[in-house]
């Protein structure tokens, strides 16, 4: 299965992948991940990378489509993937759209996580990631409503999208994500 998940900054994403590929059984590819660690090493990847994370705003689609294309090569991924915090523009959906096509398979079905943002700001004061300063988390905030928002209608006009309520504790929404994911099955 080809699993995307969808929602802004601080909706339990991560905490909620790391459930899923538990029992789905597929690598769990995390785009903020794979960054913060190119990051670390000082990759090339993380040197561009780098002023793009400290700031909240979004890494150019150039780097984020060729560590995504990369990883989409290794074996562990013939299986499946759960995409988590990718695509976050239209530009990186159609180009994953397309990376898959070429690999003869296609997303299944697209997660949405829904938590206003107001819940978001309390979340993410409670957190202490680098990024969740904030004046940065109000940055990631605008850009998830520009530019990632519009995602939502993409994958609904592919009848692609289950909207998810993301508010409550990570066994509630789990639960939820569980029965949808049983009945999509
Ligand atoms: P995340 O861990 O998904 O919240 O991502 C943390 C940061 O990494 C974001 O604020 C962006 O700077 C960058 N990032 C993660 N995923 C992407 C992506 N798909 N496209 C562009 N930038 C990304």
């Amino acid at each position: 299965m080809r699993i995307v998940l969808l929602g802004p900054p601080g909706a339990g994403k991560g905490t909620q992948a790391a459930k899923m590929v538990a029992s789905l059984q597929v690598p769990h590819l995390s785009t903020g991940d794979m960054l913060r660690q190119a990051v670390r090493e000082q990759s090339p990847a993380g040197k561009q990378a780098d002023q793009y994370l400290s700031t909240g705003t979004l890494v150019p689609d150039v780097v984020v489509l060729r560590l995504v294309d990369e990883r989409l090569s290794r074996p562990d991924c013939a299986s499946g993937a759960l995409f988590d915090g990718f695509p976050r523009t239209v530009t990186q959906a159609l180009a994953l759209d397309e990376m898959l096509a070429a690999r003869g398979t296609q997303i299944d079905v697209t997660l949405e996580l829904c938590v206003p943002d107001e819940v978001i700001v309390q979340r993410l004061a409670g957190r202490g990631r680098e990024d969740d300063e904030p004046e940065v988390v109000a940055q990631r905030l605008l850009s998830y409503h520009r530019q990632t928002k519009p995602l939502s209608d993409y994958y609904r006009l592919q009848n692609k999208l289950v909207e998810l309520n993301g508010v409550g504790s990570t066994s509630e929404v789990s639960q939820r994500i569980e029965t949808t994911l049983m009945q999509l099955r």
